[in-house]
C-alpha cells in the first residue's frame, strides 16, 4: 500500500468567494437564469476582450455545441468534419440533427486535427468543422479557417479545453470562426460544476441560439417577470431546448473566472515542472505552444517512446499503485462501437491518433497540486520508466 494519501486525477479549485456568491445566490430568490447568469455572460465578453462578442451561458458544452450547429443550420444530408481525437460530445452533436460525422486524424505535432487531413476528407455535403483545442492547445487556425473560407464551411470550435489559450497571440473565442464553445464541466480549466460558454460575432446566430436554448420563447423568465410590460404573455416560435445555465452555477462561474489568468499560470509551472522532471526518460512531452502564446494546459498528455521499457497500461498501473490517479484523454472515436461501427472506421486510417492513443496518459494537473505533489508523480514515473 502506498504510504502517501491518493492523489487525485483532478480536483476543482472552489474558494470562499464562489461559495459565498452561491449562498447569496440561494437566499435572493432567484435561483435559476438571471442576474448572475447575465452578469457571467457580460464578464465573460469583457475577459475575451473583444465587445463585439455575443457570450451565451449554457448548461454544458455540449448543448453549446448542439445549439451552434443548429443555428448555423446543419441538418440531415449534410456532414462535419472533426478529429477522432477528441471526447464523444464534439461529434455526437452532429448526429442530434440528422447530420453525418466525419472523422480524420490528428497531427502528431499538435495533436489537433489535421488540416492537409481536413482538406482531403472535404465533399460537396461538407457544411463545417469543428476544430478541439486538444489539452488546451490552440489548433493551427490560420490554415484551417482559411480553408474553411475557399470552401465555404462554417467553423465551430470545441474550446472545451481552451481557457485561456491564444492562437497567433489572440484569444480563442476571438478568432474569425462562427462560434467557439467552451466547457466548465468539473474538471476544467474553470468549472460551474456543469456549465458551458457559447461566443459568437454574428448578432443572427446568437438570438436564434439565445431562442432556442430556452424552449423556443421569444422571452427568457428573467425578462418576463422584470419587465414592466404583463409578464405572462410569450410566444414559441421554434420546438427549443433546455440549456440554460442555472444563477447557482453562474455564480461559481462569476468568480472562477476572475483567477482563470491565475490558474492558467500555476498550471503551465506545473506542467514545465513535469518537462523539467521526465527530462531523459523514454516519453514524449506534450506539444507547447508557439512563441509568445499561451496554452491553458487543461491536460499534461505524456506519450511513451520507443525503446520504454514497459506499456502505457503497466504504466498506469504502476502510478494507481503508488497513489497516483491518471486517465487518457481520449480512447479515441474510431475505436467506439457506435462511431466505428456506423462508419465502418479501421484504425489504419488514423495512424497519428491510433498511435498517440496506444502510448499516452494524462498525468495530474490541476491548481491545488503542491510542487511536492509533481515530484511525487515524477518519482513514480522514473521508477517504472528510468
Ligand atoms: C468536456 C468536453 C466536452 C463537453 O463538455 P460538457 O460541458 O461536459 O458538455 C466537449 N468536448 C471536449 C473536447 C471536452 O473535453
Amino acid at each position: 500500500m502506498p504510504d502517501k494519501p491518493f492523489l487525485p486525477f483532478a480536483l476543482p479549485d472552489i474558494g470562499e468567494e464562489e461559495i459565498a456568491e452561491v449562498v447569496d445566490t440561494l437566499r435572493s430568490g432567484w435561483i435559476t437564469t438571471g442576474p448572475k447568469a447575465r452578469r457571467f455572460e457580460e464578464d465573460f465578453t469583457a475577459f475575451l476582450g473583444d465587445p463585439g462578442l455575443h457570450s451565451l451561458a449554457v448548461n454544458s458544452a455540449t448543448a453549446g455545441l448542439h445549439l451552434a450547429l443548429e443555428a448555423l443550420g446543419i441538418g440531415p444530408g449534410d456532414e462535419v468534419i472533426t478529429t477522432t481525437h477528441t471526447f464523444t460530445a464534439t461529434a455526437e452533436v452532429v448526429r442530434y440533427l440528422g447530420a453525418d460525422v466525419k472523422l480524420v486524424d490528428i497531427d502528431p505535432g499538435t495533436m489537433c486535427i489535421d488540416v492537409q487531413a481536413l482538406r482531403a476528407a472535404i465533399t460537396p455535403r461538407t457544411k463545417a468543422v469543428m476544430p478541439v483545442h486538444y489539452a488546451g492547445l490552440a489548433a493551427d487556425m490560420q490554415p484551417l479557417l482559411a480553408l474553411a473560407k475557399e470552401h465555404g464551411l462554417k467553423v465551430v470550435e470545441d474550446a472545451a479545453h481552451a481557457l485561456p489559450t491564444t492562437c497567433a497571440g489572440r484569444l480563442v473565442g476571438t478568432l474569425a470562426s462562427d462560434a467557439t464553445v467552451f466547457s466548465f464541466y468539473a474538471n476544467k480549466t474553470i468549472t460551474t460544476g456543469e456549465g458551458g460558454m457559447v461566443v459568437t460575432r454574428d448578432p443572427a446566430l446568437a438570438q436564434r441560439m439565445r431562442v432556442m436554448r430556452l424552449h423556443g420563447m421569444s422571452r427568457d423568465a428573467f425578462d418576463r417577470f422584470t419587465a414592466t410590460v404583463p409578464s405572462w404573455y410569450y410566444e414559441i416560435v421554434a420546438p427549443g431546448f433546455k440549456y440554460n445555465l442555472t444563477d447557482i452555477a453562474a455564480a461559481l462561474g462569476l468568480h472562477q473566472l476572475k483567477r482563470a489568468r491565475a490558474f492558467q499560470q500555476r498550471r503551465e509551472a506545473l506542467a514545465l515542472q513535469y518537462d523539467e522532471g521526465v527530462a531523459g526518460l523514454p516519453v514524449i512531452t506534450p506539444p507547447r505552444p508557439r512563441e509568445g502564446d499561451l496554452h491553458a494546459w487543461h491536460l499534461y498528455v505524456l506519450r511513451l517512446a520507443d525503446g520504454a521499457r514497459i506499456g502505457r497500461d503497466a504504466l498506469i498501473e504502476h502510478l494507481y499503485a503508488a497513489g497516483i490517479g491518471c486517465s487518457v484523454h481520449y480512447i479515441p472515436l474510431h475505436l467506439q462501437p457506435y462511431w466505428r461501427d456506423r462508419y465502418a472506421l479501421r484504425r489504419e486510417a488514423f495512424p497519428h491518433s491510433q498511435r498517440a492513443f496506444d502510448t499516452m496518459l494524462s498525468l495530474p494537473l490541476y491548481t491545488r497540486m503542491s510542487d511536492a505533489d509533481v515530484q511525487r508523480v515524477v518519482g513514480a514515473l522514473r521508477a517504472a520508466l528510468g
